[in-house]
């Protein structure tokens, strides 16, 4: 599968490579192919090309892989402001791995990534109202991609004919891979459910191919519009790191994944990673503000008792524009805030 996607895509006259990845005692490749943009930024369409062992795996995410691959032949010869990429990813069905190194190594290496478009089970349809709508899943700072989406499909309603339904918060597919790195990404899927979903009557005589055609138009008007999308401002959290456990505002250890821990006070640092400054920095928890900050660094400590998870959001207002960005803590602060100057 992956050596087909591999020579398909380099048939196209591609730049492709392969992304090698490892974890948890599994190990694979991803499938990469770039058309190169005007400036560093990037914009990612992605699917999955594993399926669980039982199943043929043909909307689950047969769909998917084949919407990218005819993306990529029609998209390819264009350019764009921002570079786009096409990833085939594996390891999903064991638990978004092949995507999580992915975005790991983005993140690491200090990437901007616009938004990244998943297409996992994209090809079922058996109603009249099935055929006619898509659902689109996103996180809070990614609702603006999915209204993207939906403003595509309402210009092009004659020429594809999908209303989109917005979701929040469907974690299952490798979008989120890229939320959990502080990146923004949606996920593309049907609006009926598939009753072959994960078994072996998941088969191609069950996609329905005048429905994957309208979603793969849908997620190709996206790409192409957010790779020509002027930015004016991104906002990120630099600290904490994602992938670490911190004591106060001292990092002390690496995880092997994407999740922070804070052993007493969560110092929050945000920066403006391109664009316009900010006039001012919010901070919140929980979806409360807690504090601003008007001058970089723009930092804040969020210092009262707190346990478990929580999740930080900040928003950056500049003259023009706004952003906002996200991150989940896990903490154990029990000491009063007295006790830690
Ligand atoms: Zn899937």
């Amino acid at each position: 599968m992956a050596d087909f996607i591999y020579s398909e895509l380099k048939s196209y006259g591609l730049e492709v490579e392969n992304h090698s990845w490892e974890k948890k005692g599994y190990s694979g490749k991803n499938i990469v192919a770039t058309i190169p943009g005007e400036d560093d930024m990037e914009i990612i369409l992605s699917a999955h090309y594993d399926s669980v062992s039982v199943s043929p795996g043909a909307d689950d995410d047969g769909s998917g892989v084949s919407s990218l691959l005819m993306a990529a032949k029609i998209l390819r010869g264009h350019s764009f402001k921002h570079t786009l990429k096409i990833v085939f990813f594996s390891g999903e069905e064991q638990g978004l791995y092949g995507s999580n190194r992915f975005a790991e190594e983005m993140y690491g290496e200090g990437r901007i990534i616009l938004a990244d478009l998943q297409l996992d089970g994209v090809g079922h349809a058996v109603s009249r109202e099935g055929g006619k709508k898509m659902r689109l899943s996103a996180s809070a700072s990614s609702v603006w991609i999915a209204n993207l989406v939906k403003n595509m499909a309402e210009k092009y309603r004659d020429e594809i004919g999908l209303d989109v339904l917005i979701y929040r918060d469907f974690a299952g597919s490798d979008h989120q891979s890229f939320i959990n790195y502080g990146y923004e990404g949606v996920f593309f899927l049907e609006y009926e459910f598939n009753p072959h979903y994960h078994s072996p009557q998941d088969t191609i005589e069950h996609v329905n191919f005048s429905y994957l055609a309208k979603v793969c138009k849908l997620a190709i008007a996206t790409a192409a519009t957010i790779a020509d999308e002027e930015i004016n401002m991104m906002v990120r959290i630099v600290e904490p790191e994602r992938g670490s456990i911190y004591f106060g505002d001292r990092k002390i250890f690496s995880l092997d994944d994407y999740q922070v821990i804070v052993l007493g006070k969560i110092k929050v640092r945000a920066e403006i990673c391109y664009g316009e400054e900010a006039d001012i920095m919010e901070f919140y928890m929980d979806g409360v503000l807690r504090g601003v900050d008007t001058n970089p660094p723009y930092e804040y400590i969020f210092g009262r008792i707190a346990i478990m998870k929580h999740h930080i959001t900040v928003l950056a207002h500049g003259e023009k524009s706004e952003d906002m960005t996200e991150m989940d803590v896990y903490t154990f602060n029990l000491i009063p805030r007295y006790w830690l100057k």
